[in-house]
């Protein structure tokens, strides 16, 4: 809908209830109320309930089949929550989630867990298009089950993908084996104009799905004319930066959702103002 550029903004356009049912219902239903249950628009709205009853006899809420139903934090939270976890570049902690809605910590937790599955990556299934970047990382997460206290890190294997100036995704996986990696590049190219990486012998594959052209890091080089993959570097020092200055640490179990989070802010950089009504329309 509108641009909301601060915090107060968003404060005060989410203030009440209201506000937020008839921000969520022009999201959720732009062409239309449509029941959740058979999809159908014969519904009628009831005042006195401020719910819709369908021709189907299903009567519901503006957060019917949404993570917001029936959660006893209320939508002014729950919208200001989404708005600062799409508006902060390198995520938001539960503890400053905390701090600014002012909920305990175990809520919050959970909200921005809420929140970050509906920012997966499978929700969107757009392919990506035209000049591809891949590259691979290791991040550092801390491995499960150890005891309290004690935080022992584990590097894990991440894999980029990325389009020159569009759509990025991130991925955790187990080894960095091409098998591994066509895997996952094969379920997320398109049309390839162009595709680009380092000069690691086990990407060679990718020549199948484009015209690809490498640079050697290994040798230090890193840009050969249109041949480089800055895009998806910029993209893992911003998200190691969040990892370590915001989240300090993010167990291994749960770094899909985090790469998830940050690829799906990454990917809408330019079209903030569309992107909560984006998270909302998949809550
Ligand atoms: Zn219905």
């Amino acid at each position: 809908m509108q641009k909301i550029k601060s915090l107060l903004e968003a404060q005060r356009e989410f203030a009440t209830q209201g506000k937020c049912e008839r921000y969520l219902a022009k999201v959720r239903w732009q062409n239309g109320v449509t029941c959740p249950r058979c999809g159908s628009k014969d519904v009628t709205y009831m005042d006195s309930r401020n719910k819709w009853q369908c021709s189907c006899r299903y009567q519901f809420s503006v957060t019917a089949g949404t993570i917001f139903h029936k959660t006893h934090v209320g939508l002014p939270r729950w919208m200001v929550a989404v708005w600062l976890m799409c508006h902060s570049p390198k995520g938001v902690s539960s503890k400053q989630l905390q701090r600014t809605l002012g909920v305990t910590y175990k809520t919050a937790w959970y909200m921005a867990k809420r929140i970050r599955r509906a920012m997966r990556h499978d929700v969107f299934e757009d392919l990506l298009c035209g000049i591809i970047e891949v590259d691979d990382a290791v991040v550092r997460a801390s491995g499960d089950g150890t005891p309290s206290g004690h935080v022992k890190f584990e590097g894990k294997n991440v894999l980029g993908v990325a389009e020159r100036g569009g759509l990025l995704r991130m991925f955790t996986l187990e080894d960095l084996k091409a098998k591994s990696i066509k895997r996952v590049i094969a379920k997320n190219l398109g049309a390839v104009q162009e595709i680009y990486s380092d000069a690691a012998s086990r990407l060679f594959f990718l020549a199948e799905f484009g015209h690809h052209q490498s640079v050697a890091h290994a040798y230090d080089e890193y840009v050969l004319g249109d041949a480089h993959v800055n895009t998806i570097e910029n993209a893992w020092s911003l998200f190691k930066r969040g990892l370590i200055g915001i989240y300090h640490h993010v167990s291994a179990k749960c770094l899909q959702e985090y790469l998830d989070e940050f690829a799906f802010r990454y990917s809408h950089r330019h079209e903030k103002p569309r992107l909560m009504d984006l998270v909302l329309a998949s809550c």
